[in-house]
């Protein structure tokens, strides 16, 4: 609540100054823009958090749902704080050579959104240098009237319920051929029988209970997490008649996304011709989009008529499409920085695909073009990666460590005297301090003559006019 109020003064402020800049009809914009993206958002009544990390030897990305509710908000972070904790205490004492290091991907799935209920599945995957990684699933389910969660025991009808959900998950567990080649009886038995720690990991969709299995309890890891769907209509008399009202009332959340399709924009083809003699430099935004701080460095940009890059997640774009609707409609460029911000070298195939692929799409969706540039999260590429990517691979020149630091002041440093002609700086646009030092940043790169550009624009004015695929950029000239 504290750190809400934080932000939002600050967003005040920072509002403030803008319109003293003479941007008055910025906030009205934004305003509207907000109206809009209210509309669309995937859930109205929720926002997504993200914390980036990347030290030596461990990188951490983790999203999370913040609510309305300050109780359940609570419940979530120490759900947060602890799967953060235990990632730590087990990377302490590892020492990973040089270039390899240790990771924490934890995404989430709102799978079930109403008045009464809310269903929050995470899937985490832990990656310990030198070793395979290990995915965990965990469900959080919450009772939003009383702003409690609701645990498997609180929702059995009586004594024999336990019983009846573990005899319907084995039956279709024993129905998935896929899982019964592959698995013993041993493994299934222990996996399956009805003690509550087998089937507490369970969600809700909108007409469904599901039943998560961690990965080996039920076959080898090669199976990794499974998951039973027992329809509502199975589950009468099994769980509480008031869960199953709650759940028949529950009005369908469907994404409004996919009804907005938007018409492609021709005009945002044509690329400006720029003078090969000119000074430029391209400005990126990684991690977002962000509900207040995009905007706000949007409006800055605008003011400056300077054009920019922005990195997004997939997973972020989800929620606040409008406001990269806007910034597309503006001049900026859209770039993909993968769904939910993994080390793309450590994904399989198909995880590394589906991770490119479903942020491009989102983005096309609502844009109208598919992201021409790609960052990979934490500028982590090899081979296969880049052959999975269409176009070049961007990582860049100047890093403003604004994720560190979290001071304007040295943002502002680290951008202006590292700049040169064709430099691609790296900032954050959920990063307050990279919101504050933007103006500054821009003023004083413009008053030593640069202008700027989208990467796109920037790496046209290579000797090769192509699109670059597969090549890596980390400034104008390649690499
Ligand atoms: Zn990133």
């Amino acid at each position: 609540m504290k750190m809400k109020l934080f932000i939002l003064s600050l967003v005040v402020t920072l509002l403030m100054t803008a319109c003293t800049g003479g941007a008055k009809e910025n906030e009205a914009d934004r305003e509207s823009h907000i109206q809009t993206y209210l509309k669309e958002s995937k859930f109205p009544d929720i926002e997504i958090e993200t914390e980036v990390g990347e030290y030596d030897d461990y990188k951490y990305a983790i999203h999370f749902p913040r609510t309305k509710q300050p109780e359940i908000n609570q419940q979530i972070k120490s759900f947060i704080t602890k799967h953060k904790t235990d990632f730590l205490n087990k990377i302490k004492n590892l020492q990973p050579e040089k270039g390899n290091f240790s990771e924490l991907l934890l995404d989430y799935n709102i799978t079930h959104l109403s008045d009464n209920l809310l269903s929050i599945v995470f899937s985490s995957s832990v990656h310990l240098a030198g070793e395979n990684s290990t995915n965990y699933v965990h469900a959080l389910n919450f009772d939003r009237k009383q702003g409690k969660q609701i645990k498997l025991e609180h929702l059995l009808a009586d004594d024999s319920s336990l019983q009846k959900i573990a005899e319907i998950s084995q039956d279709k567990v024993m129905q998935d051929a896929k899982v019964m080649k592959v698995t013993d009886e041993t493994r299934l038995n222990n996996g399956t029988v009805p003690k509550l720690k087998n089937y507490n990991t369970y969600s809700f969709s909108n007409n469904s209970m599901d039943i998560h299995f961690e990965e080996k309890q039920i076959g080898p890891k090669s199976l990794g997490n499974y998951k039973v769907s027992i329809p509502l209509n199975d589950l009468k008399n099994i769980i509480k008649t008031s869960y199953i009202e709650s759940l028949e009332l529950s009005i369908d959340n469907e994404t409004k996304i996919l009804s907005n399709t938007t018409s492609i924009d021709q005009d945002h083809n044509k690329q400006t011709t720029l003078d090969p003699g000119g000074k430029y430099v391209a400005l990126t935004f990684d991690d977002g989009p962000h509900k207040e701080l995009t905007p706000y460095i949007l409006s800055v940009l605008k003011k400056h008529k300077a054009r920019a890059t922005f990195y997004v997640l997939g997973n972020r774009v989800e929620y606040y499409p409008d406001i990269v609707k806007r910034a597309f409609d503006e001049g900026h460029e859209i770039g993909s920085h993968s769904w939910s911000h993994p080390k793309l070298t450590s994904l399989s195939q198909s995880e590394l695909l589906k991770q490119m692929n479903e942020t491009s799409n989102m983005i096309a969706k609502i844009t109208g073009k598919a992201p021409a540039t790609t960052r990979p999260p934490y500028g982590a590429f090899d081979n296969t990666v880049q052959k999975a990517i269409n176009g070049p691979i961007v990582n860049w020149s100047v890093d403003t460590l604004d994720w560190k630091h979290k001071n304007k002041e040295l943002v502002k440093k680290i951008a202006i005297e590292n700049t040169t002609n064709g430099s691609i700086i790296l900032m954050h646009d959920i990063q307050q301090a990279t919101a504050q030092a933007l103006d500054d940043i821009i003023k004083e790169l413009s008053a030593q003559g640069y202008q700027f550009v989208t990467v796109s624009e920037l790496l046209e004015l290579e000797d090769n006019p192509k699109k670059h695929a597969g090549q890596v950029f980390m400034n104008r000239k390649s690499s």
